[in-house]
């Protein structure tokens, strides 16, 4: 599939547009259209489903060392400034970016790639800001235009290294940017925040500057007390929240895959650091499952383990769930979901102050007076088991996803094409979005094959006999065939149609979306029946 259909689908069909097209559109940031608020919803409907509501307290799951509890949060976006200091995103969360002195335009660091080139004793790393093919092409149109060259002498430049990003070059005055016409245009990489700032209040100080939430995580770890003496969960138990993030990244692409406005699907799970570690492998594989058993299946999923070069200061392991989205080149993967082992970092940040490492201990990072450079709430973060008579500050294992990920690897995996026969039997090409039954914004169209003879009548029964229980959508504009394919091409599993026979003997057709095979149950059974094959 070439990602430019699926944007196109995704347009034509209404699941997702540009945020304020009118207006010429703002880089970053995305609507969900009719169709995409339905696909969104049921993600998030079967992650919270899946982890939290449906989640069996009493016995422990495959793979778990025991049974443990869940509960929900929704805190709000803004915050205390403090929680980010405290937390390091104030200090830490930036990323590098480098700025073309020629072109004037500005890159992520490590989001610029290229290829050594050597023609004629000339040797110069030229590099693109395209990802995957489109990187390798653009990358050769440029080395062709810095040499001078036609196409047709493409063959005389010798390339002798694969794709790799900038940070990996050492030599930087033979880098020619990615829309320089000279060499050495790039500065040095600089910091750059990453969280969006905002004033509260009218009178608009620096003391008054705040912060929109980069993630969900933080307003979970300091409501740990609240939970804790609001209800009788004991540990391990998980915390779950789903909500708007937001970070300021410097390129946004990949269609949604990069926002600066999204949505996290986040869990923090507090577990005795004594069963951290298989708490750790529980949730890298449950989580990992969660994406197959929803339709990810497949080599274009995998989980990876990151090296320890790749850990967080604070980090004891993390694992990726990735996908391998067609606009990255073959062979590459982005990230949906991160599975992280966060020991006692967080809580302690928040009950002692920032956190440094020191050495293999973490410990409260001072500024010039000696004092904390950012100090905590002072509140005991820590945990007392009645049983044990033990009190410990809890381990937390962070599963850390996207919604809009999700949704949009979802939109990838089902996008599907075939050739079907039309009415008159000729093979036609049909597009057909393969959508999980849980996650397809329609479940089923319902059709009177034609508009008249009482068959509208009879279908718009069933319509409402279903629509309070399903999403469920009538269509009676238009040949048969054409209704098909309309639905097939958003993903509806089912479609329910009345015809002649139906007034005969009250069955219907129900026609599957990826098999294509029909079949007549009784008009009265149509729920039972869908009830079951959405769920089986
Ligand atoms: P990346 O390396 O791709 O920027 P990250 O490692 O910074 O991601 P986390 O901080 O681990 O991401 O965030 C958890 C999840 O939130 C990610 O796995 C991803 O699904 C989602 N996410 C993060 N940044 C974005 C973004 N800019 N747009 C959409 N989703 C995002």
């Amino acid at each position: 599939m070439e990602m430019e259909q699926l944007v196109a689908l995704c347009k034509r069909r209404g699941f997702l547009f540009q945020s304020s097209e009118i207006y010429g559109g703002l880089n970053g940031f995305w609507d969900y259209g009719p169709l995409g608020v339905e696909l969104k919803r049921n993600i998030r409907e079967a992650w919270w489903r899946d982890m939290v509501s449906s989640h069996d307290e009493l016995e422990a799951p495959p793979g778990a060392p025991s049974a443990y509890e869940m509960t929900g949060l929704d805190c709000t976006i803004i915050m205390h400034p403090q929680v980010w200091k405290c937390s390091g995103h104030y200090d830490l969360f930036h990323d590098y970016m480098v700025d073309c002195r020629e072109s004037k335009k500005r890159y992520r660091y490590d989001q610029i790639e290229g290829r050594w080139v050597e023609y004629e004793g000339n040797r110069v790393f030229a590099t693109s800001y395209q990802s995957g093919e489109e990187a390798l092409a653009d990358i050769e149109l440029k080395a062709l235009k810095f040499f001078n060259l036609r196409s047709k002498h493409k063959d005389d430049l010798q390339w002798d290294e694969p794709l790799r990003a900038l940070p990996a070059v050492e030599d930087r005055s033979r880098v020619l940017g990615p829309d320089a016409k000279q060499l050495a245009t790039l500065t040095e990489p600089r910091e750059f925040s990453l969280m969006f700032k905002t004033i509260i209040g009218a009178l608009g100080g620096e003391e008054d500057t705040a912060f929109l939430r980069p993630e969900t995580a933080q307003g979970i770890f300091v409501n740990f007390k609240n939970v804790l003496d609001s209800t009788r969960v004991r540990i391990p138990f998980g915390i779950a929240q789903i909500g708007k993030a937001f970070r300021n990244e410097i390129t946004p692409r990949n269609f949604t895959f990069r926002s600066r406005e999204f949505e996290q699907m986040e869990i923090e799970f507090f577990c005795h650091p004594e069963t951290s570690a298989q708490w750790y492998q529980y949730w890298r594989d449950r989580r990992f499952r969660w994406y197959v058993e929803l339709g990810l299946a497949g080599d274009r999923l995998r989980l990876r383990d990151h090296d320890r070069q790749e850990l967080s200061h604070y980090s004891c392991g993390t694992a990726d769930i990735e996908y391998a989205f067609p606009f990255l080149a073959p062979g590459q993967f982005g990230e949906l979901e991160g599975v992280a082992h966060r020991g006692d970092f967080d809580l302690r940040s928040h009950m002692e102050g920032k956190l440094v490492r020191r050495g293999d201990e973490l410990v409260v990072e001072e500024g010039p007076d000696g004092k904390p450079r950012y100090r905590g709430s002072g509140k005991d973060l820590s945990y007392f088991d009645e049983q044990t008579r033990e009190r410990y500050v809890p381990h937390v294992i962070e599963p850390s996803a996207g919604a809009d990920r999700a949704a949009l690897a979802f939109l990838c995996e089902a996008y599907n094409e075939d050739e079907v026969p039309d009415e008159d039997g000729k093979p036609t090409r049909r597009v057909f979005m393969r959508f999980h039954p849980r996650l397809a914004p329609v479940k089923a169209a319902v059709f009177p094959l034609v508009k008249k003879d009482g068959m509208p009548e009879v279908a718009r029964g069933i319509y409402r006999a279903l629509k309070p229980h399903l999403n469920v959508f009538y269509d009676e504009k238009g040949a048969v065939g054409r209704r098909y394919r309309r639905q097939d091409e958003v993903g509806t599993p089912f479609c329910i149609t009345v015809d002649g026979q139906t007034m005969a003997d009250g069955t219907v057709t129900i026609r599957d979306r990826d098999t294509l095979k029909q079949w007549r149950v009784s008009k009265k059974d149509c729920l039972a029946e869908l009830q079951g094959r959405l769920t089986g």
